[in-house]
């Protein structure tokens, strides 16, 4: 999915998503663990005053396994239930399960004080544009079971997949949008792969990816393309590009090609495990 960047759009899904959160108890927000603060919009704080929340480190299969485990720890310092996973593998979702459980028992157990009993947990599902919702949501209710259907009153026109015999999730995910308006942000977005390639620099992405790559992670590059790292970025892509034979018609560099392949190969994870966000930096 490509973002739709109307002012109109967004208004829309926010206020279907502030009706949405009122019929769960549960909000589990997927942000990618390579980049967990820029693939938040920390308006879901406010939306979700009140809810049990989870947030779930999707794509951890790309992300550095050690910063997953600062942002597991960060986010659980924050008060919110934390799970790494990959949305596309099924083994993934035992984990989430027994967490959900664990986050609704305190809500059923607040409900029986109340004296309400056997009300199913309701949850759903939000995040940002292309961070795995749908993937997850498949994966999840594939293992689980049938959709519940409409019921009538509160559940009117929704459709909910009912997990287990206390969890009810909705089927229709809560799109977020991300903060374009910081700059790292939206470079950051950029890089991941989040935002349309075409309306992007792709040189000059290459480049900042080469730079950040060359600062976090020394020798990526070189055991990827067997160059040294040094001189400046495009120096290293035009190493980059003869290494991988990018070579125009007249024997000229072709920039381009090498952009674009040193940035799928990063967004693919052929150049390892790589995070762009730091714990450290947001603690
Ligand atoms: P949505 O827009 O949030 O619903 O995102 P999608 O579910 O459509 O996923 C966007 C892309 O990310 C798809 O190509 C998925 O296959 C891929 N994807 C989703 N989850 C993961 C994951 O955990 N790891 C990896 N490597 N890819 C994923």
């Amino acid at each position: 999915m490509q973002f739709q960047w109307y002012p109109g759009h967004m208004t829309k899904a926010k206020r279907q998503m502030q009706e949405d959160i009122k019929l769960v108890d549960l909000v589990i927000e997927l942000v990618d663990a390579r980049i967990p603060v820029s693939s938040r919009n920390p308006d879901i704080d406010t939306l979700g005053k009140g809810k049990a929340r989870l947030i779930l480190l999707n794509k951890s299969d790309l992300a550095d396994e050690r910063k997953n485990e600062g942002w597991t720890e960060f986010f659980k310092k924050k008060g919110y239930y934390v799970v790494r996973m990959d949305a596309r593998n099924k083994g993934s979702m035992k984990q989430v399960s027994a967490i959900i459980a664990e986050a609704c028992k305190e809500k059923t157990e607040r409900d029986l004080r109340r004296g309400i009993k056997n009300r199913p947990v309701r949850a759903m599902v939000v995040g940002i544009p292309n961070v795995g919702k749908s993937t997850f949501i498949n994966t999840f209710a594939g293992k689980a079971c049938a959709k519940t259907g409409n019921k009538p009153g509160v559940t009117k026109g929704k459709q909910w997949i009912r997990l287990n015999k206390n969890v009810e999730l909705l089927d229709t995910p809560g799109i977020l949008w991300p903060k374009f308006e910081d700059q790292s942000v939206g470079l950051r977005l950029a890089l991941i792969g989040s935002i349309k390639d075409d309306i992007l620099n792709i040189d000059e992405l290459s480049l900042e990816l080469i730079q950040i790559l060359r600062e976090e992670y020394p020798g990526v590059l070189k055991e990827r393309y067997g160059m040294e790292e040094e001189g400046t970025p495009a120096e290293m892509l035009e190493k980059i590009a003869l290494n991988r034979g990018c070579i125009k018609k007249g024997n000229e560099v072709d920039y381009a090609k090498a952009a674009a392949l040193v940035l799928d190969e990063f967004r693919t994870g052929k150049l390892g495990k790589i995070s762009l966000e730091k714990p450290e930096v947001e603690a």
